[in-house]
């Protein structure tokens, strides 16, 4: 048997006919930038997450960066960042000219630890930027709290958490804003690059709408050095047809997730991902621990098992901050979990056939070493 990491074609198959329609519909209109499957989204994504407001942008990234720049969050400031995060996190907060200054992550949920945010607070913190990482919630009320107290903002970074509960309430409104990203591996994910901002901030929503599109809201009026960074208009009209299955594809990793987790339930020798119980995740990753992960990931591999690593290197250990001046060393858990971290196949198109496989073979070459 072959088990894919991700399987991008069924996707498309399952929902070919209202796909193609809504490419037809795009021609047709010959209407080809920030019309109305882009304005259609916005809402409906709005209404989903339960925000006052959305506003498509061109991806994830421009989705934090654009979010701190409305903020007026820059040089001088530090904004913080979990220590263990796609590097995307962290390169939002540099974009703007502030430093991220990381924060380890509780090491069972991979998130950041709220605990230790207290002591990485400086004068010059503006903003806490929380990851729900691999598609779980990070403990909000606390950070919340923090930040009330503080004068912080708290920023969602929600790329990996389309659909994800926190105490009952959707990610993407928990805090003062949040960035989606739909790249096409995220559980909402489109045919090429997109992203979002949802906030009930409505100050904030109308700068961001401002600076996706040159800094004008009035055609060749720019009232600030915006940017382009449009949500594409026939990738909105893919995701409005994608948005409408996210809560059953989402079940769908749930089943997965459960399937694993009873099956590789007693083996001490792997780490499995620990869900508080608040917390209602949607999978995007199903993230495992094993101090031989390299052995691991090679067995499986020659059973036809694709996994990943998320992430083989730690931000702080990147060349793109080596002028951060972290050397290794100076934040051990997420060196830790980048040295263990193991991804089993999960999608909302794996079948339940590869993952008893999969979950199989994983307890066997566990119990191995
Ligand atoms: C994917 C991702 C991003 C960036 O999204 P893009 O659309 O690729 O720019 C940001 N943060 C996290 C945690 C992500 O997983």
């Amino acid at each position: 048997m072959k088990v894919p990491f991700v399987d991008f074609a069924s996707p498309y198959l399952e929902l070919k006919d209202p796909l193609d329609a809504a490419y037809h519909r795009f021609m047709e209109s010959a209407w080809y930038v920030l019309g109305s499957e882009v304005e259609a989204f916005e809402l409906e994504y709005a209404k989903y997450c339960g925000s006052e407001h959305c506003i498509g942008v061109g991806n994830g990234l421009d989705a934090l960066h654009l979010i701190l720049r409305a903020y007026e969050i820059g040089a001088g400031d530090e904004v913080l960042v979990p220590s263990n995060t796609y590097i995307a996190t962290w390169l939002a907060v540099s974009h703007v000219g502030a430093t991220p200054i990381p924060v380890e992550p509780d090491p069972r949920t991979h998130n950041i630890d709220p605990e230790r945010i207290h002591a990485a607070i400086t004068p010059r913190t503006k903003a806490i930027l929380v990851v729900h990482l691999y598609g779980l919630p990070a403990d909000m009320d606390p950070i919340l709290q923090i930040a009330r107290k503080r004068g912080l903002l708290v920023i969602e970074d929600a790329a990996q958490a389309q659909g994800a509960r926190y105490k009952g309430r959707r990610v993407g409104a928990l805090g003062d804003a949040a960035g989606h990203s739909f790249y096409p591996t995220k559980n909402l994910g489109a045919f090429g690059d997109a992203g979002a901002i949802t906030t009930n901030d409505t100050r904030l929503a109308e700068r961001i709408r401002s600076l996706r599109n040159y800094g004008s809201k009035k055609r060749y009026y720019n009232e600030c050095k915006g940017v382009n960074s449009r949500l594409d208009e026939l990738q909105a009209a893919f995701l409005r047809v994608k948005l409408r299955k996210l809560d059953e594809w989402n079940a769908r990793r749930q089943a997965i997730a459960r399937l694993y987790m009873e099956a590789l339930a007693d083996k001490e020798s792997l780490h499995l991902p620990c869900v508080p119980q608040w917390a209602e995740p949607v999978w995007h990753l199903f993230v495992v621990r094993h101090a031989r992960r390299d052995v691991l990931q090679k067995q499986l591999n020659e059973l036809g098992i694709q996994t990943l690593i998320h992430y083989p290197v730690p931000p702080h250990l990147s060349g793109a901050y080596a002028d951060a001046h972290l050397p290794l060393g100076s934040l051990p858990i997420a060196e830790a979990l980048a040295a263990t971290v193991l991804s089993l196949p999960l999608g909302s198109h794996t079948r339940s056939g590869q993952a008893a496989y999969v979950a199989e073979k994983t307890r066997q070459a566990a119990s191995e070493y």
